[in-house]
Order: structure tokens, then sequence, then C-alpha cells
């Protein structure tokens, strides 16, 4: 009889694929197992949420969360886990019960912003209702003449094709010149709206359970952007008391493995705070030391009353510097911002960018470019009139305030007149007066609320004695 004998090599091989099936059948069991104790985890972290809920407490801990990670960096460390990798993953799981808890609390209580106010009003305004807005911040002025000509010319040209996804070259080589510095045409983007600029930088930049660290109070944006990448917002907080200027120790001591870039944004919204050059210098040198990189949101640059240093002129190469037409030439709706950066981070924002529009609208390009002529001068000073106008009438209301270096709002403190921004912000859009809740800009914020200059002085006045009536008669 033959029998068929394999040979070693046929054996050797025969073993190995019963070994991968071995194996592969205990990976899919752990995995199967993770699973389950992921869904276990996220059923306590409802829980929590429940608790949190009855005793008002915050969903975010600092403190709770600093002590996790240091039980699984240590953890890590005997069970010789790349502590990189197992911080990234805590990071997720920590962001996935922050949302669920989220999630839950906006389902009792909607939470407000600036933009679902105006949302609100926009619907009162439909059945009728007289409206005041001082919760937007979008110029009430008109965008220059000239852009009007431009527009034209782009449809009488046939300028009015996709674009290279960074932007027409005359328009990055126009704002590399403005901006000075030695800024090239291929360190240049132009985006639409500053907003795209900010998210493309961070999904350029940010992987999923890496870390962002911004100043609060802030434009709630940055932190939705990030939360949709999947990474960790760490925010730093700032008092009136303080004067908004952030503690750089405690920025030091919040830096991590996981830090991948700080947020800044002077004239900041909502505050009008500009910070000073010392404090920004110990920023960039701490985003130095750390490898980090920094986006900076100029967009009330030309609306800085008493002189402005870009990040730029800093000359850090990781610093991404985001501008827009928006505010400067009232133009929000033409949707032209742009960002500033080295030509290896303009590539990947250009390649998000080309991937989400291929390119801003050309011939809107083309309008950017003729506002580019027009100095913004007038718009500035007649924002800093309003500006001073909102701030003498907040003072004798004897509300707390500092008075704004810059951008388009004034950000006073309730004081415990009223229980919280919410009750305010109700009372006043019954009365036909618009405001932005505080808590709108971080969680923190509950005593704040913020007022736009976008509106004529005798709006502003009517609205700010309705405000008066409100906080003061009984
Ligand atoms: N940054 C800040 C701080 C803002 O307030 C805004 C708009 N409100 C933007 C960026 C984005 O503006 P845009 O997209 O219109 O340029």
């Amino acid at each position: 009889m033959w029998i068929y004998r394999a040979s070693f090599e046929e054996m050797v091989k025969i073993r190995n694929y019963r070994d991968l099936d071995k194996l592969r059948s205990e990976m899919l069991d752990i995995t199967l197992e993770i699973i389950f104790k992921i869904q276990k985890r996220m059923e306590i972290s409802e829980q929590i949420g429940d608790i949190k809920r009855e005793l008002k407490i915050d969903i975010e801990d600092e403190k709770v969360e600093q002590d996790v990670r240091k039980s699984v960096l240590e953890l890590s460390k005997t069970i010789r886990m790349d502590p990189i990798f197992s911080g990234r993953l805590l990071n997720m799981l920590l962001l996935e019960s922050i949302q669920l808890q989220q999630k839950q609390q906006e389902k009792n209580s909607p939470r407000h912003t600036h933009l679902s106010i105006f949302m609100k009003a926009k619907q009162l305004e439909a059945s009728g209702k007289k409206i005041i807005h001082l919760e937007v911040g979008e110029p009430d002025y008109p965008a220059p003449k000239s852009i009007k000509k431009a527009l034209i010319k782009s449809y009488n040209t046939k300028q009015y094709h996709y674009t290279d996804p960074r932007g027409v070259l005359k328009l990055r080589q126009a704002i590399g010149r403005k901006i000075g510095c030695g800024v090239e045409e291929n360190e240049v983007i132009i985006t639409a709206g500053g907003r795209f600029a900010i998210f493309s930088a961070i999904i350029s930049l940010l992987k999923p359970g890496e870390e962002v660290i911004s100043i609060e109070p802030s434009w709630p944006a940055y932190k939705e952007f990030v939360d949709f990448v999947g990474g960790k917002m760490k925010i730093l907080r700032t008092t009136l008391e303080e004067k908004w200027t952030p503690d750089i120790n405690q920025l030091r001591q919040m830096i991590g493995y996981h830090t991948k870039i700080i947020i800044i944004n002077y004239p900041n919204n909502p505050t009008g705070k500009v910070l000073d050059e010392k404090n920004i210098a110990k920023i960039v040198s701490l985003a130095k030391d750390n490898g980090l990189y920094i986006i900076s949101d100029e967009v009330y640059s030309d609306y800085a009353f008493n002189g402005f240093k870009s990040i730029l002129e800093y000359g850090y190469d990781k610093s991404v510097m985001v501008s827009s037409f928006s505010k400067a030439h009232a133009m929000t709706g033409f949707r032209v911002g742009y960002g500033v950066a080295n030509k290896e981070i303009i590539g990947k924002m250009a390649r998000i960018q080309a991937i989400a529009l291929t390119s801003v609208a050309e011939p809107m390009q083309h309008a950017a470019l003729a506002a580019l002529d027009q100095t913004p001068a007038e718009n500035v000073k007649l924002i800093k009139k309003r500006l001073d106008l909102i701030s003498n009438k907040l003072h004798h209301m004897s509300l707390p305030f500092i008075r704004p270096d810059g951008a388009m709002y004034v950000y006073p403190k309730l004081k415990g007149l009223i229980e919280d921004d919410i009750t305010l912000v109700e009372k006043l859009l019954d009365l036909g007066v618009a405001i932005a809740p505080g808590s709108g800009f971080g969680q923190y914020y509950r005593q704040f609320i913020r007022i736009s200059a976008c509106q004529p002085e005798y709006i502003l006045e009517k609205g700010l004695e309705t405000l008066r009536l409100v906080l003061f008669t009984r």
C-alpha cells in the first residue's frame, strides 16, 4: 500500500496553518471581550452621567481624567505597551463617555450657542416679531464697492472655473505681500472662510485620540472640529478676574504625550482680549519645546485697536495663521478666508480642500483680491465707536467686563443678577432682543453674555436698555 508522507516543509506549513487558526480564534475572542467591556464601560458612563446631572456638576473633570491617565500610563509601563498608543486609546474612550453624557444632557436641556439663538430669532422674525440682533458676529455694513466690478469682470472674462485647490495665484501672492514676513505663494491657501482653514488644518494635523489645547472662553467651532476628528479637546480656562490672561504654568502642565496642537485666537471672540507679546512668546516657546503646532485664528486682526503682532512674526515653523475676508471687509457670505503656514502643511490642507470642495469659487477669489485694495479703516473705526458705546452703557449698569482690545464683542459678567445666561437670553428674546449666552463659549461661563457690535448705535442703545430693564427691575 502506498502511504503519502508529507515532506518536512509541508508539515511545517500544516502546523503553521493550525497555529494561525488557533491564534485568530484567540484574537477574535479577545476582540469580542474588548467590545463587550467597552459596552459595559458605556453603560457605567451613562449612570455616571445621570448622577452628574442630578448633582448639577460638570461632565468633564480634569482631575478625574488625570488620575485615569496616570493609572493607564503605569499599567502600560508594567506590561510594556507603547504609552502613546494606550494614551490614544484612552482618549478615544474618554471622548466617547463625554459625548454620551453630553447627548444625555442635551436631551433634557438643549445647549444654546450664539448660532442657536440666531436661528430662534430668525424663526420669531419669520412669524412677524421684530428682533434686535445683538447675538451675531456679522457686520451690518456693506462689502467694498470695488468687488462688484471684480465680480462682473470675472463673469465677462470667463474667470469662473475650478482653480488650484490652494486658490488663484494672484490672490495668494497678494496675501503674501500684504502679510510680509517673507511669505511666499506656496505658503498660502485660500479657503472657504476662515472656518475651513481651521477645520482643514485640524484634520491635516490631528489623529484620533490626540489632544488639542484651546483657551476658553472661545469660539465653539474649535471643539466641534476636534470632536469631529475624534481628537480630545483640553480646555485651559481663563477668567475675567485675571483679565482673560491664560496661566502659562497651567498650560505647561497640560501638555502631554498626545498633545499636538494649541489653538489661540486674538483678538478674541468673545472677550475682545489681545494677549500681550510676552505671553504669546511664552506659548510659542512651549510649543517649540514640545514640538506642537500652533493654530492662530486671526480673523479679527484688523479690528485690533492698540496694535497686533501676528503669530507669523514669531518665526515658528509649526504655526498656522488663519484669517478671513468675512469680518474686515464685511464679506461673510462670500466664504473666502485663508491659511498661512509652511508649504508642507499648506499641501496637506489643500488635499483636504480638494477632497471636500475642489477649490473656493473662482469669482469669489477675484472679489477678495479686489477687496485687498480697500483699507478696512472706516469699518474698524465704526466698530470701535460702537464697542465704546456698549462698554459705557455696561459700565453704567456696573456689570464687570474688560474693555475690548479688539474684535467686535463685549463679554460682561452678570454677577448673579439673574440665575444664568440662558434664563436671561430667553427673557430678552421674549422682549425682542437676541443676545449670545456666555456658556456657548465654554461651560464655565453661565454668568456671562456676549454683546455684538454689529448694529447701528441707536439699535444697540435700544437693546441695551432692554437688558438693563430685565436685569434691574424686579
Ligand atoms: N474664527 C472666529 C473666532 C470667528 O468668530 C469666526 C466667525 N464667527 C471665524 C473664525 C470664521 O469666520 P469665516 O468662516 O466667516 O471666515
